[in-house]
């Protein structure tokens, strides 16, 4: 409530102040700046249609790039914002920490704006957060997933159901991890509830980075046994 209060108080004060670089801007409907929503949103490079990994240009990447070609996802394609640079790797880093949730909601709206366009092609049925569990911790208190997967249910018109899927088991960090552990870490550490509702669906999966694909895969996996036809990832940044 104070949170809300102090976002109040401070949208009637500097109604046009960038919530990213504190500039003044001329949008009273936009929370970021026209330089600072460029640099989050341009994203020029060639990807991977697999990992969403950059790739060069004019290479063929219809079977993945060299870095995923001999990987098994259970996901069928992974889309993202941008890379994880700066500076949407420090929007991401600083929207994790208190008081970070207006700037987790501010670029939620930006992020579902632009995966809708991609994502809606692809004739989604629902949209749902990779489940938490050590994360909810780095998150403080809020959910960040869910709250992108909401906004890109609202912006494409169809559910989110973040309950269709749990985590079965607590896993330990992976940022220390090799590929071939972070594989091995995530195995069997989700499972899908309500298969019925899953049936032939397609869903969009969203988490806030990719880097080696092994959770997300590891999610898609336990909804496809569950009888999910079609897995697509969505994800702020690619590291
Ligand atoms: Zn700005
Ligand atoms: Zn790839």
């Amino acid at each position: 409530m104070w949170r809300d209060l102090l976002h109040g108080v401070r949208q009637l004060a500097y109604p046009n102040l960038c919530l990213w670089c504190r500039e003044l801007h001329d949008d009273p409907a936009a929370d970021f700046c026209q330089k600072c929503l460029a640099e989050f949103t341009t994203d020029p490079e060639a990807i991977c249609p697999r990992c969403c990994l950059t790739v060069a240009p004019q290479v063929d990447v219809s079977a993945g790039c060299v870095q995923c070609r001999d990987i098994r996802f259970h996901f069928e394609s992974a889309t993202r914002l941008n890379t994880y640079k700066p500076p949407l790797s420090d929007v991401i880093v600083r929207m994790k920490r208190p008081p970070g949730e207006d700037l987790a909601e501010s670029l939620a709206k930006v992020w579902a704006d632009k995966m809708a366009a991609k994502m809606q092609p692809l004739k989604p049925d629902m949209v749902m957060p990779i489940p938490l569990h050590w994360r909810r911790r780095l998150w403080r208190g809020f959910n960040g997933p869910n709250l992108f997967a909401i906004a890109l249910a609202s912006r494409l018109r169809i559910p989110c159901r973040p309950r269709l899927l749990r985590r079965v088991r607590p896993t330990p960090s992976q940022t220390t991890l090799t590929v071939a552990q972070r594989r091995d870490n995530m195995r069997n550490a989700f499972a899908a509830r309500k298969p019925k509702e899953l049936a032939g669906k397609t869903v969009i999966l969203v988490d806030d980075v990719l880097t080696t694909g092994s959770t997300l895969s590891e999610a898609a996996k336990a909804l496809k046994s569950a009888g999910t036809a079609t897995v697509h990832v969505a994800v702020i940044a690619r590291r």
